[in-house]
């Protein structure tokens, strides 16, 4: 939680100041974006898995064939405990802590340490939504053809991901 926005009264010449404050907003979006929590939440924001029914182990998968068309393609899933979240449902706000936090942190405010362990700082898990599990298919029961489609859909949108963090990183 240091801060380059924290100048303590001394006399800080403005150009300095501000090309300080670039440099913090780019490394703070860095660390934001590049976060494993940020991440998870876009990817399960860009999952293609709708209509999950619980009772049935079943999932609808929707891609757009070469045409365009809207296609679904039943799949089975099982659940496993949310990767992100580790099963709590809920983690840190990466924005509070994406950059990492150093003993010093908590040193110099206490508060701070003790809203931080308490807490205070969570929000609902951004991969599970707080459901502290996630649908994946299950890979041994589903159909070939489908999950050869799927794996094409997820490395595309892997580097779609990264590309736009990429941009987004250096403020674009
Ligand atoms: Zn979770």
């Amino acid at each position: 939680m240091t801060s380059a926005y924290n100048t303590d009264g001394r006399d800080v010449d403005k150009k300095g100041a501000k090309a300080m404050t670039n440099a913090q907003a780019y490394m703070d979006a860095r660390n934001y974006f590049g976060d494993s929590r940020v991440r998870a939440g876009h990817r399960a924001e860009g999952s293609l898995l709708r209509h999950v029914d619980k009772a049935r182990m079943q999932a609808v998968f929707e891609l757009e064939d070469d045409d365009g068309e809207e296609r679904e393609y039943r799949v089975p899933v099982k659940y496993r405990v949310c990767p992100t979240c580790r099963g709590a449902g809920t983690h840190v706000n990466p924005s509070v802590d994406a950059g990492g936090l150093t003993a010093a942190d908590f040193d110099e405010d206490p508060d701070f340490a003790e809203d931080y362990l308490g807490g205070c700082y969570d929000v609902t898990c951004y991969e599970c939504g707080g459901e502290r599990v996630v649908a994946v298919v299950d890979r041994k029961r589903a159909d070939k053809a489908v999950l050869k489609l799927m794996d094409r859909h997820d490395r595309a949108a892997d580097l779609y991901r990264q590309e736009v963090a990429a941009e987004r990183a250096m403020g674009a």
